[in-house]
C-alpha cells in the first residue's frame, strides 16, 4: 500500500536513548528538558528569534485570533486545511473568504482590499504546501488599514523566503508537527511571533499562569509533552536527509510528468518540497486517476477538498478559483523512501488514465 505520505521515523533506539531523559528526571510534561531542548535545536536549525512548541498545530491558530483579541471579521483563504477556517469559527469570529490565484494557490492579494470592511480586525493566510503568499502585499495592506496579520503555516516546516525563515513574517506564525507533515513530533506544532509578543503568546499556551499562584489572564492548555519532544529531538537530525529525499521525488514526478499542471513556486523562497498537488483538468479527471491508483493500493488524497467557502458552519460566497482548483487538484504520494519503481508507476498509471 502506498499513501500521500508516509510518516519519517527515526531508529527507535535513538528515540529511545532520548526518551530515557524523561524517565531519569520522572518529567513527563510542563516544560520538562526535552521540550525546551527540542525548542533550542529547532530555533537554531531556522534560525528564527523564537518559538513556543505546542502540542498540535490547531491551537497555535486559536491562540493567536484569542491572545491578539481579535474580532469580528477575519480575512482568510478558502483552500487549506479546514482548521484555518475551523479556528476562525471556533473563536467567535466571522471569516471573510478572498479567492486565491490560480498558479501560487495562495490567498489573491489584490482582492483583499475590496474585502476589508469597518469590522475587519486580521488577516489570516496560508503558505499552502509551503509556498509564501505576497508577504510583501499583505504587510502592506495590514499596516494601510491596521490589520494584524496571521500565517498558517503549517505546511513550511525549513522553508525560506528571502533568505528568512518562512515564520518570521507576520505577527504570528503557525506550524504544524503532526504525523503528516514533514518534520513531526506525532501530533505537535509551534507558535512563532514577533519578539515582543512572545510572552503574551507563553501565557496563553500555558492556562495564562504567572508563577504557580498568580494569572495573567485567561490561558488554555497547549504545552507539548516530553514523550512528542523526544520525538521531535529523534528527527531533527534526519531533515536535510528527508528534504533531499523529497525533493528527489518531486524532481522524478516532474520529470516523468511534464505535461501536467501543478503549483507555482513564489520567487525568493526555498522549498521544502512539502506536498506535490497535481491539478487536472476536471473532477471527473481526478476521480479517474483516483480509481485507477486505488486499484493498484495508491492512495493519494484530495488536498484541499472542500474548498472551505463552502462548509455548512460559514457564510457560503462564491470562490470560483478556490472551488474549481479544490475540485481538480490531487496530492501525489511524496515521502522519504518513495522508490523510483513506485513513483513510474504511479506516473504510468496517471498518464494512462487522463489520455
Ligand atoms: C495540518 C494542518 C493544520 C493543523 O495542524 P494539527 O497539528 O493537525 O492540529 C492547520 N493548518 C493546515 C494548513 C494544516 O495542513
Amino acid at each position: 500500500m502506498i499513501n500521500v505520505t508516509k510518516t519519517f521515523l527515526p531508529p527507535q533506539d535513538e528515540y529511545q536513548a532520548i526518551l530515557k531523559k524523561a524517565w531519569d528526571t520522572g518529567w513527563m510534561t510542563n516544560r520538562g528538558v526535552l521540550v525546551k531542548a527540542l525548542e533550542k535545536q529547532v530555533k537554531s536549525y531556522l534560525k528564527t528569534p523564537n518559538i513556543i512548541c505546542m502540542t498540535n498545530g490547531t491551537l497555535p491558530i486559536q491562540i493567536a485570533i484569542k491572545a491578539l483579541k481579535l474580532q469580528g471579521e477575519i480575512i482568510t483563504t478558502p483552500f487549506s486545511y479546514v482548521a484555518t477556517t475551523s479556528s476562525i469559527v471556533w473563536e467567535g469570529c466571522t471569516p471573510v473568504f478572498v479567492d486565491i490565484h490560480p498558479d501560487y494557490l495562495t490567498i489573491d492579494e489584490t482582492k483583499i482590499e475590496a474585502a476589508i470592511t469597518n469590522k475587519t480586525s486580521a488577516i489570516l493566510a496560508t503558505q499552502v504546501f509551503g509556498n509564501p503568499c505576497d508577504i510583501e502585499a499583505i504587510e502592506a495592506i495590514a499596516k494601510r488599514h491596521n490589520l494584524k496579520v496571521i500565517y498558517d503555516a503549517a505546511h513550511c516546516f525549513g522553508v525560506n523566503y528571502k533568505n528568512k525563515s518562512v515564520f518570521e513574517f507576520g505577527d504570528v506564525s503557525t506550524c504544524s508537527f503532526h504525523a503528516t507533515k514533514l518534520f513531526h513530533t506525532g501530533e505537535g506544532g509551534a507558535l512563532f511571533c514577533n519578539p515582543n509578543l512572545y510572552d503574551l503568546m507563553y501565557q496563553h499556551h500555558n492556562f495564562g499562569h504567572d508563577g504557580p499562584e498568580a494569572f495573567h489572564g485567561i490561558g488554555i492548555n497547549a504545552k507539548m509533552s516530553e514523550p512528542q519532544a523526544a520525538m521531535g529531538l529523534s528527527v531533527l537530525p534526519y531533515m536535510s536527509d528527508i528534504l533531499e529525499e523529497r525533493k528527489r521525488v518531486v524532481e522524478t514526478y516532474l520529470h516523468l510528468l511534464p505535461g501536467l499542471k501543478t503549483i507555482k513556486i513564489r520567487a525568493h523562497t526555498e522549498w521544502n518540497y512539502s506536498y506535490f498537488p497535481v491539478i487536472f483538468n476536471s473532477e471527473e479527471e481526478v476521480l479517474r486517476v483516483m480509481k485507477r491508483l486505488n486499484e493498484e493500493a495508491i492512495y493519494p488524497r484530495r488536498y484541499f477538498y472542500p474548498s472551505l467557502n463552502t462548509l455548512p458552519y460559514v457564510h457560503d460566497t462564491e470562490m470560483p478559483i478556490s472551488e474549481q482548483i479544490a475540485k481538480c487538484v490531487l496530492c501525489l504520494p511524496l515521502y522519504h523512501g518513495l522508490a523510483e519503481a513506485d513513483i513510474i508507476k504511479i506516473c504510468n498509471l496517471i498518464k494512462a488514465s487522463v489520455c
